[in-house]
C-alpha cells in the first residue's frame, strides 16, 4: 500500500511509535493472538504514556479516523473491517504494582493476567483472574470477568476501584465512584467502546492457599462424567467454582495416554478436607489422574490448560439455566465419542451462587442471569479447517438451542455478536446513552461496539 498523507501525518504525530502498511515489521504490528483474525488497520500505534495514548487519538480522530484499544487480541476476531481504524496496542503500556497492606493492585493496560497473579500470590492475595495467564487485564475486566473464585465473589470487572482512561476527545482522566462516575459504570462491563483505558487499580482478595486442580477420564466415560457432574454441581456450595469438557489435546500435553479426555476442572476455596469432602462424588468414578492439591492461586492461572502461543481460534458460547439430562445427552451426541465433531474443546463452565445475584453499587455488569456458560471451539489454521470448526460449532450450538437463554456474554463473545444480547435491555439503553456522552462521534469502537443514542 502506498502511504497517504493521512499516513504521513498521523507518523508525525507520534515519530516511532507509528508503523503503516509497508514498514518493516507491519505484519508482526497488525499481528493479533488469535492468529485466526486478519487484522489490516490503517496504522498500528504502540504507546507507551497515556500522553502518547492521547496524541494517537486526537490523531486519528482529527482525521476521520476511529481508534480501537488491543492488549493482546485474544478477541480479535470479533473486531469488523479495520479499514477506517487506527489499532492501538497496549503493550507498553505495562507497570505492576501490588499494595499488599491496601489489599490493591495497580496495573498498566497492557499487563497480562499472570503478570499480576505470580506477584500477588507471594503476598497471600488472589485476584479474580481467568483460566488463561496471557490474556489481558484490562479486555477481560472491561467484560466482565468470569474467574475460578466467581460463585463465591462474582464479576472481576465490579471489584474495580478505578480506571485511567483517555476519552474521545483526547482528555486524561480518572473514572471512579467520586470522578466521572457514568463512565465508570460502564466500564465495568460495558467493554472497550467508552475510552482507551491506560491503567486499572482493583481489589485483591486474601487467598493464602486454594484446594485445586483437574480430574481426568478417558472421553469414552464423557456422557457418565457429564451427567454426573451436572447433578453433582447443582448443590455445589459456592465456595467451589468448576468447568466441565470435553478435551483433545496434542499428545506430549495429553493428561492421559491417548489425546481425548473429558475433564473436570475446580478450584475450592477452603482447606484440604472441605475441598476432598465436596469432591468425594466426582472422585467416586475413579478419574484416571487427580491433579487436586492445595496451591497458591497463582497456580490458578494455568489450572485450564490454556494455550500460552498465539493460534488460529474459532469459537462460540451460549448461555444456559438448568440443563436437563436430556442436554448433556445432545452435548455428548453432538461433541462426545462417534460424533465426528472436530472441535478440540466443548465446555461447560459452571455460573449460578454469587455471579447470578446483581451486586448493589457495581457497573454495567451487575451478574450473569445463566447456571452454565458453553464455550466450544477449535483450531482454524487453513480455510478448510476454520470451515469444519464453523460447521461443528453450529451443529453443537443448534442442538442446544432448546436450552439457549439467549443472552450472551461479552468476553465469551469471539465472534460478531449483537450487542444488544450482552446486556438486559435498559442496561444496553444506559450504555448507550453513557456513549452518547463520552463519544458521540463514535471514535472508540471495541469488539462489541455500543452505538451512542442518537
Ligand atoms: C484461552 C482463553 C481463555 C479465556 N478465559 C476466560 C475466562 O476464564 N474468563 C473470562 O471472563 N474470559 C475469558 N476469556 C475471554 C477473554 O476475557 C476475552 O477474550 C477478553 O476480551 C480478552 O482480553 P484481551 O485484552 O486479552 O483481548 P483483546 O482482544 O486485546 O481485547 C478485547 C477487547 O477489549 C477492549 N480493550 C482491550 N484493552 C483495552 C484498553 N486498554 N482500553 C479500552 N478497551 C480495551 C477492546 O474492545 C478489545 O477489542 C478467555 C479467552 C481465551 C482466548
Amino acid at each position: 500500500m502506498s502511504t497517504t498523507p493521512t499516513h504521513t501525518t498521523l507518523r508525525r504525530a507520534l515519530p516511532g511509535r507509528f508503523l503503516l502498511p509497508g514498514d518493516a515489521g507491519w505484519d508482526a504490528a497488525r499481528q493479533a493472538w488469535n492468529l485466526a483474525a486478519d487484522q489490516q488497520p490503517v496504522a498500528v500505534a504502540v504507546p507507551t504514556t497515556p500522553k502518547e495514548v492521547a496524541a494517537v487519538v486526537t490523531a486519528a480522530r482529527e482525521r476521520g479516523l476511529r481508534i480501537t484499544a488491543q492488549t493482546t487480541g485474544h478477541a480479535a476476531a470479533a473486531l469488523a473491517d479495520l479499514h477506517d481504524t487506527v489499532l492501538l496496542k497496549t503493550a507498553d503500556l505495562n507497570g505492576v504494582h501490588i499494595d499488599p497492606q491496601a489489599r490493591q493492585a495497580r496495573i498498566g493496560a497492557g499487563t497480562l493476567w499472570i503478570e499480576v497473579a505470580e506477584p500477588a500470590a507471594e503476598h497471600g492475595l488472589a485476584a479474580l483472574a481467568g483460566s488463561s495467564p496471557d490474556v489481558g487485564v484490562a479486555g477481560y475486566t472491561l467484560g466482565g470477568g468470569l474467574s475460578w473464585l466467581a460463585r463465591k465473589h462474582g464479576l472481576a470487572c465490579n471489584r474495580l476501584l478505578a480506571a485511567e482512561a483517555v476519552t474521545a476527545d483526547g482528555d486524561l482522566i480518572r473514572a471512579d465512584p467520586g470522578h466521572e462516575p457514568d463512565l465508570f459504570w460502564a466500564l465495568r462491563g460495558g467493554g472497550g467502546s467508552f475510552a482507551v483505558v491506560t491503567a486499572l487499580e482493583f481489589e485483591l482478595l486474601p487467598i493464602p492457599r486454594i484446594y485445586a486442580g483437574g480430574l481426568f477420564w478417558p472421553w469414552e466415560r464423557a456422557g457418565e462424567v457429564l451427567h454426573a457432574w451436572n447433578t453433582w454441581q447443582a448443590t455445589a456450595p459456592e465456595e467451589i467454582t468448576s468447568s466441565a469438557r470435553i478435551l483433545h489435546l496434542p499428545e506430549p500435553a495429553a493428561p492421559l495416554p491417548g489425546r481425548s479426555v473429558v475433564n473436570i476442572d475446580a478450584a475450592v476455596l477452603g482447606d484440604q478436607r472441605f475441598g476432598e469432602q465436596v469432591l468425594a462424588p466426582l472422585r467416586g468414578l475413579a478419574p484416571g489422574l487427580d491433579t487436586f492439591a492445595m496451591v497458591a492461586p497463582a497456580a490458578l492461572s494455568r489450572l485450564h490448560l490454556d494455550p500460552e502461543q498465539p493460534v488460529p481460534v474459532i469459537s462460540d458460547h451460549r448461555l444456559f439455566g438448568e440443563l436437563p439430562p436430556a442436554g448433556i445427552d445432545a452435548l455428548v451426541q453432538t461433541a462426545g465419542p462417534g460424533s465426528g465433531s472436530r472441535l478440540v474443546t466443548v465446555e461447560l463452565r459452571q455460573l449460578g451462587a454469587a455471579l447470578a445475584r446483581p451486586t448493589p453499587g457495581s457497573g454495567a455488569l451487575t451478574s450473569i442471569d445463566a447456571t452454565f456458560a458453553l464455550i466450544a471451539g477449535g483450531i482454524a489454521d487453513r480455510p478448510e479447517t476454520g470451515a469444519a470448526v464453523a460447521e461443528d460449532l453450529e451443529r453443537l450450538t443448534g442442538a442446544m438451542r432448546p436450552w439457549d437463554t439467549g443472552r450472551r456474554y461479552l468476553n465469551f463473545a469471539e465472534g460478531p455478536a449483537e450487542a444488544s444480547t450482552l446486556f438486559p435491555p435498559e442496561t444496553y439503553l444506559r450504555l448507550r446513552r453513557v456513549k452518547a456522552q463520552v463519544d458521540p462521534g463514535d471514535v472508540i469502537r471495541s469488539h462489541h461496539p455500543i452505538p451512542p443514542t442518537p
